[in-house]
C-alpha cells in the first residue's frame, strides 16, 4: 500500500472526509484487535492472510479513515473479497458492527470510483424484477428458453460454457414459473390474522414456487396474506455494493408499501433480504417495519396451528443449510429444524459446517469466482459425508449457487426451502 501523497484525488480527498463521520459513525474504532473472529472468517481461513481477516479489514479501514493510506486496488480488493457473511460480527467480544463498518468503508470507495456500467444495470435490473408486468414478462421469456429445448441445445454444444455463461446457466436450472402475485388472499376457515409477504426481487422469479407455499401454509393457517404491489427490492445488493442513496430510496418505498397497522408481520421467505429489512433505520415508519420482519420458518414455528392440520410421512433424509443472514443477522437458525422434525419420519440433520460460508453472498460469487467456488467445494464435500436425499435452506441466493456447483459435481441432491417441504406434506383438508 502506498502512502498517500500530494497525488491524491481532490474527489478521493473529498471523500475521504466524509468516511472519517461514516466510518467512525459505524464503529470501527471499537475493534481492540483480539483476533477472536479470525477462525471464523471464511476469507482468512482460505488465505491465512491478515488483510483477508475482519481485524486486517477493520485496520485498512481506519487507516483510510485517518488519511494514512490511499485505497489502491489492492485495497479495494481485499475491502471487496470480504463476503459480508458477518461470522465475524456474531463472535466479536467487543460489539464491533462489522457489516455497518463495511458498508460505510464501501460507500466511501464508491465517492472515488463509481460503479461500472455493467454493475448499474444490474443493480437497476434487480429493482425492475420487483415489478409485476417485468417479471412476467422475463419469467415468460426464461420459461421459453427452458420449455423450448434451446437451453438443452446450447448446453449440448458448450456453447454456453466457451460465452463463460455455464455457471449463469447452471443456476438458473430450476424450472422458471411465471407468477403474476395477488395482492391480497384471504385466510381459509377461522381468520386469525393479517401478514403481509415480502416477495423481493430475483426470488420472484425464480423461487415464485417457495412464495406460493409461504402463501398457501399460511392462509391454511387462518392468516390473511397481503402482497403489495407497490413493495420493491430490499435494497442489499445496492447496500453492499456501497450504493447507499438507492438503497435509500428503496428503503422509502418498501416502508410506504408495508407500513400499515393491521399487518402484524411482514412475512420473508430469503433470509437475505429479511436481514435487510430488519436493519432498516431512521425514520419512524422505516424501524416499524423492521420491527415487524419475520422469517417464514419462524413465524410458522411460533404461532399455533389450529387442530385438524396434519402433515403426511416423509421417509428421507434432510440436512439442513444455515444461510449466514439467517445465522449471523437474524439469529433464527433453530425454526428450520423444529419445523422440518414435525414432518412424521423425517430425520433433520445439520450440514457439517454450516458456520461457514457458501460463498453465493448476494452477487459476491459472480465477481469473486474462485473464492466462491472454493467456498462450496467445502459445502459439496458435506454433502457428500452426509449423503442426504433433500437440502433445506432458507435462502434462495444459496439454494440457486449451490444447485450449480451440485449439477456441475453430477450430484442429484434436491434443494428446496423448508417451507416448500412443509407445503407438500401438508394433508388435505378432512371432506377433500
Ligand atoms: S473479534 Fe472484534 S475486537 Fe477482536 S479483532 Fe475481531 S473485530 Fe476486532
Ligand atoms: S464478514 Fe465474513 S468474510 Fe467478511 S471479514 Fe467478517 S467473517 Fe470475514
Amino acid at each position: 500500500m502506498k502512502a498517500v501523497n500530494s497525488s491524491v484525488r481532490a474527489t478521493q480527498l473529498e471523500g475521504l472526509a466524509q468516511s472519517t463521520t461514516n466510518i467512525a459513525r459505524a464503529g470501527a474504532g471499537r475493534c481492540v484487535a483480539c483476533g477472536l473472529c479470525l477462525p471464523h472468517c471464511p476469507t482468512y481461513r482460505k488465505t491465512k492472510f491478515e488483510a483477508e481477516s475482519p481485524r486486517g479489514r477493520i485496520a485498512l479501514i481506519l487507516a483510510l479513515d485517518k488519511g494514512t493510506l490511499e485505497p489502491t486496488p489492492q485495497f479495494e480488493s481485499h475491502l471487496s473479497q470480504c463476503l459480508l457473511c458477518r461470522a465475524c460480527e456474531s463472535v466479536c467480544p467487543a460489539a464491533v458492527p462489522f457489516g455497518d463498518v463495511m458498508d460505510a468503508a464501501r460507500a466511501q470507495l464508491l465517492t472515488a470510483r463509481p460503479v461500472s456500467m455493467m454493475g448499474k444495470i444490474g443493480l437497476h435490473a434487480v429493482v425492475l424484477l420487483t415489478r409485476n408486468p417485468w417479471a412476467a414478462s422475463v419469467a415468460w421469456i426464461l420459461w421459453c428458453y427452458q420449455k423450448s429445448g434451446l437451453q438443452s441445445l446450447l448446453r449440448k454444444a458448450g456453447i454456453l460454457r466457451h460465452l463463460g455463461l455455464a455457471e449463469m446457466d447452471a443456476e438458473f436450472s430450476s424450472p422458471i414459473t411465471p407468477t403474476r402475485f395477488a395482492s391480497h388472499y384471504p385466510a381459509q376457515g377461522v381468520r386469525r390474522g393479517t401478514v403481509a409477504l415480502f416477495t423481493g426481487c430475483v426470488a420472484r422469479l425464480t423461487d415464485a414456487p417457495t412464495l406460493l407455499a409461504s402463501i398457501r401454509l399460511l392462509t391454511r393457517l387462518g392468516y390473511d396474506v397481503r402482497v403489495p404491489p407497490q413493495q420493491t427490492c430490499c435494497g442489499a445488493l445496492h447496500r453492499h455494493a456501497g450504493d447507499t442513496r438507492t438503497a435509500d430510496k428503496l428503503r422509502h418505498r418498501n416502508r410506504e408499501a408495508f407500513d400499515r397497522d393491521d399487518i402484524e408481520a411482514v412475512i420473508t421467505a430469503a433470509s437475505g433480504c429479511a436481514a435487510t429489512l430488519m436493519e432498516y433505520r431512521g425514520d419512524g415508519p422505516a424501524s416499524r417495519i423492521a420491527a415487524k420482519i419475520t422469517d417464514i420458518s419462524e413465524f410458522l414455528e411460533k404461532i399455533e396451528w389450529p387442530r385438524g392440520i396434519s402433515l403426511r410421512p416423509l421417509p428421507k433424509r434432510i440436512a439442513v443449510h444455515d444461510p449466514c443472514t439467517l445465522r449471523n443477522v437474524m439469529h433464527a437458525t433453530t425454526a428450520p429444524y423444529s419445523l422440518l422434525r414435525r414432518i412424521p419420519q423425517t430425520e433433520v440433520v445439520e450440514l457439517p459446517d454450516n458456520a461457514f460460508c457458501c460463498g453465493a453472498a448476494g452477487a459476491y460469487h459472480l465477481e469473486h469466482k474462485a473464492m466462491a467456488r472454493s467456498l462450496r467445494h467445502d459445502k459439496l464435500d458435506s454433502l457428500h459425508r452426509v449423503t442426504p436425499d433433500v437440502l433445506a435452506t432458507s435462502n434462495p441466493g444459496c439454494a440457486m449457487f449451490l444447485q450449480a456447483g451440485l449439477r456441475q459435481a453430477g450430484l442429484t441432491i434436491e434443494i428446496v426451502h423448508p417451507v416448500t417441504l412443509l407445503d407438500r406434506q401438508l394433508a388435505p383438508p378432512a371432506g377433500n
